[in-house]
C-alpha cells in the first residue's frame, strides 16, 4: 500500500518537473509551433496544443494497462500521471482559461497564487521572454498578496 502511493506520488512529481521542463525547452522551444496555439487568441475551443495533454494522458494509459494484471509500479505511476492530469485540467483549463465557466476567480490563497503566476506566464505572446513554466511549484512571490 505504502509502495502503491509513493509510485503515485512518483508518476505526480515527475509529471510538474519533466512538464517544466518540456514547456520551457520544448514547447516554448522546437515546438512553439504548436503550443503558441494556446498563447495566442482563439475562436475555437480545442487548440493544437491540446495535442500535448493527449500524449500525456495516452502516457498514462499505456502504464496502466501494461502494469494493470501485477499492480506494479507502471500501474500506480500511470494513476498519479492520471492524476496530475485531471488537477492539471481544473487548475488550469477549467478555473484559470475558464474554457468551461464552471468557477470563480479562486479566493483561496493557494490557488490565487497558482493562478497568478499562470498569468504571469501568458503576459507574453512570444516564444522567448516567457516565465514560471511549471503550475504547481512557482516562485513563493506568486503567492504574496499585492492586491
Ligand atoms: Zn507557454
Ligand atoms: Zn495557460
Amino acid at each position: 500500500m505504502i509502495e502503491a502511493i509513493g509510485f503515485i506520488a512518483l508518476g505526480f512529481a515527475l509529471m510538474e518537473v519533466f512538464g517544466w521542463a518540456i514547456h520551457k525547452y520544448i514547447m516554448h522551444g522546437p515546438l512553439w509551433s504548436i503550443h503558441k496555439t494556446h498563447h495566442q487568441p482563439s475562436k475555437y475551443f480545442f487548440e493544437l496544443n491540446d495535442l500535448f495533454s493527449l500524449l500525456f494522458g495516452s502516457i498514462a494509459v499505456i502504464l496502466i494497462i501494461k502494469g494493470v494484471a501485477e499492480l506494479d509500479y507502471r500501474f500506480w505511476m500511470g494513476i498519479g500521471i492520471s492524476l496530475y492530469g485531471m488537477l492539471y485540467f481544473f487548475l488550469h483549463d477549467v478555473l484559470i482559461h475558464r474554457r468551461m465557466k464552471w468557477f470563480q476567480k479562486p479566493k483561496n490563497g493557494f490557488l490565487k497564487g497558482i493562478f497568478r503566476a499562470h498569468q504571469a506566464h501568458h503576459r507574453t505572446n512570444e516564444k522567448d521572454d516567457a516565465v514560471s513554466f511549471g503550475l504547481f511549484v512557482v516562485p513563493k512571490e506568486y503567492f504574496k498578496e499585492k492586491d
